[in-house]
């Protein structure tokens, strides 16, 4: 069998470490040995992963469907992110004149939100679910020119939105450090690891997921795909890849999607004379105007989460080393926004790999016949994946519905990228770039 690159996510993640018990792994689960045959296969279960088994247990019932996963779930970029489902079209999204277009990216988002806030509330998943709406703070008049520039876009799409000047940010979030903020109230805040698991526990037994069981080869045989693991062969008529910067591993897409990682730390709960120098409120986020700037969010349980800072990481992976160091700028950026918070130590700091691509396009749809694939979501894949593994699910069952339309127009192919060592060094060149002219609004 041919060496892939695997997983290699540390075990620092906040939220994996801090799951409420109900949803902590179980030391039984599914072993996958010999060869087993199944209607549907799933490979990957994030976002995108998960959704599309959801999506297929429901369209047919009496199939078996498999999930495979190489580590467990909500261990991936999925529960390690900064667990905001962004309503709204983000970043690059916003580019363009297009309103039509950045409206389905909104009736998208909205689909994934509505479609995981049934699952958490009929399964009463514990995952935090908050409608809390999103800040987007700026510190500089670069900031501030992103803001205005956000102002016009929400205007001619027609959202609504409220702006905070500096005093009114430091009721909500404790700090006076930003200049003013955009609020959007659409976006949900969760606990992702939380979620993921949750939405994992909650399948219905038609779904056997199979945790800690890398594919390590994917291939199609007559009429079947097989993914072989260590011990067993899997085999399905159509199966789903819900991989993202792994699907290149597995021989599609290769050559086209970034490797970036990004980092958070989180900090301890404050206790009460902590809160109280804070005096603030709980349970809020806050993306940054600019595009490198720092990301913040304040749990309801109290714990501050940072996170800034892009490496390129050919390996989709990083060191301890490298986490240490991040984790001392992670601590510089707490003590710039929170002076009197600065014996509060992060308990946790943790990177997640994702997939960018040049062109700014995910993909989405049969790859080959009975392959389908959604990946590259920009680093925003928290509604997008969501949404996209449900319509793959319905794509791949022969449905047709103005959402998956949407979805194919708003997809395309992720350029192809040049090869190494220019792609690394033209990749580390922009990020570099990108945080110098961000600099204040780190
Ligand atoms: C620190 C951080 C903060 C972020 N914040 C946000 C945010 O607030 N909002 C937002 O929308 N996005 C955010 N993102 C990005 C978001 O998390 C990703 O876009 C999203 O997780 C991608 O989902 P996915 O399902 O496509 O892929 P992934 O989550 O990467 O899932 C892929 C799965 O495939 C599995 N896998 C890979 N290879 C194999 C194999 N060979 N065999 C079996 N299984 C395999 C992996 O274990 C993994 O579980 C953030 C990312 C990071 C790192």
């Amino acid at each position: 069998m041919s060496k892939i690159k695997l997983p290699a996510d540390d075990n620092s993640c906040g939220w994996f470490e801090t799951l409420p018990q109900s949803l902590k792994p179980q030391q039984r689960s599914a072993v996958a040995r010999g060869k087993i045959k199944a209607d549907w296969l799933v490979i990957g279960g994030g976002f995108v992963g998960m959704a599309a088994t959801r999506r297929l247990a429901e369209l047919h019932p009496q199939a078996h469907i498999v999930l495979l996963d190489a580590q467990h779930i909500g261990e991936g970029t999925s529960g390690r992110n900064s667990g905001f489902i962004i309503d709204l079209p983000h970043k690059g999204d916003l580019v363009g004149k297009d309103i039509e277009r950045k409206q389905k990216f909104i009736s998208l988002n909205r689909a994934a939100i509505d479609y995981l806030q049934t699952q958490v509330e009929r399964d009463q998943i514990d995952c935090n679910w908050s409608h809390s709406g999103k800040l987007q703070g700026a510190v500089s008049d670069r900031g501030i020119r992103f803001l205005d520039h956000f102002q016009v876009l929400l205007k001619e799409l027609g959202e609504p939105f409220e702006v905070l000047d500096s005093a009114a940010l430091q009721k909500k979030v404790g700090t006076s450090y930003y200049r003013q903020a955009l609020f959007t109230p659409g976006c949900v805040l969760m606990q992702p690891a939380a979620l993921m698991r949750g939405v994992k526990e909650n399948l219905p037994d038609n779904v056997t997921v199979y945790e800690n069981t890398p594919v390590l080869e994917l291939e199609q045989r007559q009429e079947r795909w097989l993914a072989r693991t260590k011990d067993a062969e899997f085999s399905a008529p159509k199966v789903i890849l819900g991989t993202n910067i792994f699907t290149e591993q597995l021989g599609h897409l290769k050559h086209r999607m970034i490797p970036i990682m990004t980092f958070a730390s989180m900090t301890r709960p404050l206790n009460d004379a902590e809160f109280t120098a804070y005096a603030a409120e709980t349970d809020w986020g806050l993306t940054p105007a600019d595009y490198a700037g720092t990301t913040l969010r304040m749990t309801a349980d109290r714990r501050l989460i940072v996170r800034n800072q892009y490496r390129f990481v050919p390996n989709y992976s990083s060191s301890y080393q490298e986490r240490s160091e991040i984790s001392v700028m992670h601590r510089n950026a707490l003590k710039a926004r929170y002076p009197m918070l600065e014996n509060v130590e992060f308990d946790y700091t943790w990177g997640g790999v994702c997939a960018l691509s040049q062109n700014y396009t995910s993909y989405f749809g049969e790859r080959k016949p009975g392959l389908f694939i959604s990946c590259c979501h920009n680093g925003v894949g928290a509604a997008r994946g969501t949404i996209s593994g449900k319509l793959l699910a319905e794509m791949a069952s022969g449905g047709d519905s103005d959402l998956q339309r949407f979805m194919v127009e708003v997809s395309g192919k992720p350029s192809r990228l040049p090869p190494q060592p220019a792609l690394g060094l033209g990749v580390r060149t922009r990020i570099k770039v990108a945080e110098w002219v961000s600099r204040s609004e780190v």
